[in-house]
């Protein structure tokens, strides 16, 4: 008998560090040069075969439009189980918002007993720099994500790395 499993995971980050695109590279194999920012949220299915009995429906919840206010309602982060934090390795600004976006996601939702919701880190746009950035590794700890990745949308490298090493979080609170 196989088992399914659906996750709700948001996708957020300041505007333009390429959240839809990694969500689009992810689901659906493509990605563009041209910067749409629609209005609303959307989201996408990923299905996987986890392992021989287990079969994930991943729900990824984009924002589109409303990044620029920095925060999310209640109402987009509910019975999420996990959330990618993107920035744009080729602005330093849009680091400076992960922690802030860390902070919304962990005061909006939380597991079972109050602990919070696996994040990843993902350091996008990462074709476009030739120095890469420091480690992350202690920032990670530091700041309550699990891990972190250097990816890029457009030369599709880590997002599935990156999806892996949630779902493994969010399968250990299950
Ligand atoms: P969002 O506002 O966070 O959803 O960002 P978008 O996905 O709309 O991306 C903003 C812009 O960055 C678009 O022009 C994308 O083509 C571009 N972009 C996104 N990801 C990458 C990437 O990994 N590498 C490069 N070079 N450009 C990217
Ligand atoms: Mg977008």
């Amino acid at each position: 008998m196989q088992q399914e499993l659906l996750f709700k995971v948001l996708v957020i980050g300041d505007l333009g560090v390429g959240k839809t695109s990694i969500i689009k590279r992810y689901v659906h194999q493509i990605f563009s040069q041209h910067y749409r920012a629609t209005i609303g949220v959307d989201f996408a299915l990923k299905v996987l075969q986890w392992d021989n009995d287990t079969v994930i429906r991943l729900q990824l919840w984009d924002i589109a439009g409303q990044e620029r206010y920095g925060n999310m309602t209640r109402v987009y982060y509910r019975e999420a189980v996990g959330a990618l934090v993107v920035f744009d390795v080729t602005r330093a600004s849009t680091f400076d918002a992960v922690l802030k976006w860390k902070e919304d996601l962990d005061s909006k939702v939380t597991l079972n007993h109050g602990r919070p919701v696996p994040a990843v880190l993902l350091a996008n746009k990462s074709d476009q720099v030739v120095s890469q950035p420091s480690k992350l590794d202690s920032f990670c700890r530091e700041n309550g994500f699990v891990g972190w990745f250097r990816t890029s949308a457009k030369e599709n490298t880590n997002i599935e790395e990156a999806a892996r090493c949630l779902i493994g979080h969010i399968l250990n609170n299950e």
